[in-house]
């Protein structure tokens, strides 16, 4: 049994990013000195957002490219460099945009007071002290970075993709407006609101329980339905809907099953991107999960959200090896699902053919 953190503060609602500058200067919790914004480059080309930051003369304002998902050289790479620009410590650091980005904010934080290599704190537990106050600001609903206490970075030397699993990685406060998820692209709001689904499901599915997690992954999943089953998946009540499954999806946080393990494969060896990762993942995994594939199927027809297919055909023998090396590795979700036994049922072949049928 272990204590369970959760983010200290949430400000909720349609508009919400226009009180940021109230909870900077108004909120005696947040410390004085510069505040850095890491803020996703989608919004380069779309700045109506960026104008709402009250952003004076010492902040400073970075772009996170977020073309391929976290690595520990980028994370050392920005810490070094908003050290070396304001020639010490910010007083806060605002995380704007994707998962991507929050766990970015969240590990350059964390990177800043401890020093050393993002690598170092790679695992569970490493992190010594707490980072620099942050603030997460979400802009995409479903991964439930704003919540969970870790940030998912990949180490491209080692191909370790781990994150820093900490109660220091939890944000101090969120400002959650869902304003902001009105303009990402259908299918990858679908993608990563799916993600919040998989999470869930996967949890209660599990062998492992806790009576705290079960609660918060099924109303989420409730959350869930109405938001892809019931109208448009993207209209104001959708959005607020969304937000809140993410919300409680990041703080459950329970252990996955098989969906995560495979989707992570995907990503090491091929650089899918997360949510469209889980979704390729579900694809053959009806066996293992029959209620919630047709229900997947039936969110994605409800929404005209065409799934991929094709993968499987393209991949060559080399790469299955990889995509099972790199899913494999995953006994504490797999287990979860199948039993410690789980390389007896998950065998190679047995593998190759699931990423075949992708
Ligand atoms: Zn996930």
């Amino acid at each position: 049994m272990k204590a369970i953190r959760n983010v200290g503060s949430y400000l909720f609602g349609p508009g919400a990013l226009g009180r940021l500058e109230e909870v900077l200067r108004g909120d005696s919790r947040v410390p004085a000195g510069p505040v850095v914004y890491l803020v996703d480059h989608f919004f380069a080309g779309f700045r109506a957002p960026l104008d709402k930051l009250p952003q004076r003369a010492q902040d400073r304002l970075v772009f996170i490219d977020t073309t391929h998902e976290p690595s520990t050289g980028q994370v050392d790479q920005m810490a070094a460099s908003v050290r070396q620009e304001l020639g010490g410590l910010p007083g806060v650091i605002v995380g704007m945009g994707g998962g991507a980005t929050l766990d970015m904010a969240k590990a350059v934080s964390n990177l800043l007071t401890n020093g050393g290599q993002a690598s170092d704190y790679q695992g569970w537990d490493l992190v010594r002290v707490p980072g620099v106050y942050k603030i997460g600001v979400p802009t995409l609903s479903g991964t439930g970075s704003e919540t969970s206490r870790t940030c998912v970075l990949t180490n491209y030397e080692t191909g370790v993709k781990l994150g820093m699993n900490s109660d220091f990685s939890v944000f101090d406060q969120l400002i959650l407006d869902p304003e902001l998820t009105a303009t990402v692209p259908r299918e990858q709001y679908f993608h990563t609101g799916l993600d919040t689904y998989f999470h869930c499901m996967e949890t209660l599915n599990g062998r492992t329980r806790n009576g705290i997690v079960d609660a918060y992954s099924e109303k989420a999943i409730d959350l869930c339905r109405q938001v892809f089953l019931q109208g448009d998946m993207q209209d104001q009540q959708s959005r607020e809907n969304m937000m809140i499954a993410s919300l409680m999806g990041g703080a459950a946080a329970g252990n996955t099953g098989l969906v995560h393990p495979l989707s992570a494969g995907l990503s090491v060896v091929l650089g899918t991107h997360h949510g469209l990762a889980n979704c390729l993942a579900m694809g053959p995994l009806a066996e293992f999960y029959p209620a919630e594939h047709a229900e997947f199927l039936a969110m994605a027809r409800a929404q005209g959200i065409s799934l991929p297919s094709g993968l499987g055909a393209s991949l060559s023998d080399e790469q299955i090896e990889k995509l099972y090396a790199s899913s494999i590795v995953h006994a504490k979700p797999l287990a979860n699902h199948l039993g410690e036994g789980f390389r007896d049922i998950l065998t190679p072949a047995r593998m190759a053919a699931l990423f075949r049928a992708m």
